[in-house]
């Protein structure tokens, strides 16, 4: 058993560190207001080549493997939770592409992505379907060599700027989630709009909206797989992008333990610094052991995904409940010991703690992860 890491995947974090410290924590505090954050992130994660982490080398990416782009996703969370977001949409719709893109499509599309010349999304949760994501009301309708799809899709992250969008739609109702399709459809296409952009508690950097599809046609040649695999598709991907999830919160935790290390090293209270009191203390420790203990869970399910056999469900949900419930407890914490100074906006560790509460709802809300625990242990 190893605890160590590759050379190369020492390599792939100490790089992924660099930049997130030096590029992308600086500007972390304008995520909140900047309406121009989100795509100024992407130019910059298309300047330093994060864009095709996931990507093949002879497809113009970087050929990562799971857990190297984990390795990655985690020190960029730590300086920035919206980029790591950004990135990690993105990669939703790259997924996509490489577990059902045919030849044809991963030759037009996946170069694209590794470029940035299109930003990927993902659209899959509508106004009556988010964990009951068979409930799905758009429609694909086969119309000759195309398919005409209606609907509309929400709280899609990179919403607003993407240029592909993978999108998941009935194509027989009969079916079920049997009966569920995806697509990649390039957004300039008539029949697709940006609808109403949300205004967030956090990750205020990244763009989530709805987006229309109004009679939209799309050849038949840009379904992923074959009719009705969509929901499929859906829940292989989130199996594999979950420990991405999971990396997010260990950055954003891991952030939060430094802060309030540094904090109560200098706080002075009752004539001491408040790390000499014992309170203080139990509870770095408690969020320093429970943090190493989210990043076994994250790095182990991110080796399963990386070896792409078996299933893996289980351990992805376990990975990714553990570590956002850790990144709530140890954010929790560290603004419990800045004491009013956590409250105020001057401190980042305001944002931290309204940022990482998004991880216990996307790709698939905490509930929804022990239904999927549940349902590995009892089979
Ligand atoms: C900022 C943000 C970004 C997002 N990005 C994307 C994206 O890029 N693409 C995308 O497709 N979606 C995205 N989502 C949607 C997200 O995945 C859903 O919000 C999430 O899956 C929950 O769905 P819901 O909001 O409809 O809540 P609901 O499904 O209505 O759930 C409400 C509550 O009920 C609980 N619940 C529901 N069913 C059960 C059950 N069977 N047992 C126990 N508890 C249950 C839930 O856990 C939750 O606590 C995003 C959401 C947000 C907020």
């Amino acid at each position: 058993m190893e605890f160590v890491l590759a050379e190369q995947e020492r390599l792939v974090q100490e790089t992924a560190r660099d930049f997130a410290q030096k590029v992308l924590l600086p500007r972390a505090p304008r995520a909140d207001d900047d309406p121009e954050f989100g795509r100024q992130t992407v130019e910059l994660l298309r300047r330093h080549e994060y864009l095709g982490i996931m990507i093949p080398e002879e497809y113009g990416g970087g050929g990562m493997s799971c857990v190297e782009a984990v390795l990655a996703t985690e020190q960029m969370a730590r300086a920035c939770l919206s980029s790591a977001a950004i990135l990690g949409a993105h990669n939703l719709a790259v997924y996509c592409l490489l577990l059902m893109g045919d030849a044809q499509q991963k030759q037009q599309y996946l170069p694209q992505l590794a470029s940035g010349q299109r930003i990927g999304a993902f659209a899959l949760t509508e106004a009556n379907a988010g964990s009951d994501v068979v409930n799905l009301s758009t429609t694909a309708a086969r119309a000759g060599d195309d398919y005409v799809i209606n609907g509309c899709k929400q709280f899609i992250t990179n919403g607003g700027i993407a240029g592909l969008v993978v999108v998941f739609a009935v194509t027989d109702r009969s079916q079920g989630g049997r009966g569920i399709s995806a697509f990649l459809v390039e957004t300039e296409k008539p029949g697709f709009s940006i609808g109403k952009e949300e205004n967030k508690m956090g990750i205020r950097g990244t763009s989530t909206g709805q987006v229309n599809f109004d009679n939209c046609h799309v050849p038949a040649a840009n379904r992923l797989g074959k009719e009705g695999d969509g929901f499929k598709l859906a829940m292989m991907v989130l199996d594999r992008a979950r420990p991405s999830v999971g990396a997010q919160a260990l950055g954003v935790a891991q952030a939060a333990l430094d802060m309030a290390v540094q904090y109560a090293k200098e706080r002075v209270v009752f004539g001491q610094p408040l790390s000499e009191i014992q309170t203080t203390r139990f509870a770095l420790a408690d969020m320093a052991t429970r943090l190493e203990a989210a990043r076994l869970l994250v790095y182990r399910a991110a080796t399963f995904a990386a070896a792409g056999t078996g299933r893996f469900s289980k351990d992805s949900s376990m990975a990714k409940l553990f570590a956002s419930e850790t990144a709530h407890f140890v954010v929790d914490q560290a603004l419990q010991i800045h004491g009013g100074y956590g409250y105020m906006k001057e401190y980042p560790i305001e944002r931290l703690y309204r940022d990482q509460r998004i991880l216990e709802i996307y790709e698939g809300t905490s509930e929804i992860q022990r239904l999927v625990i549940a349902r590995g242990i009892l089979q």
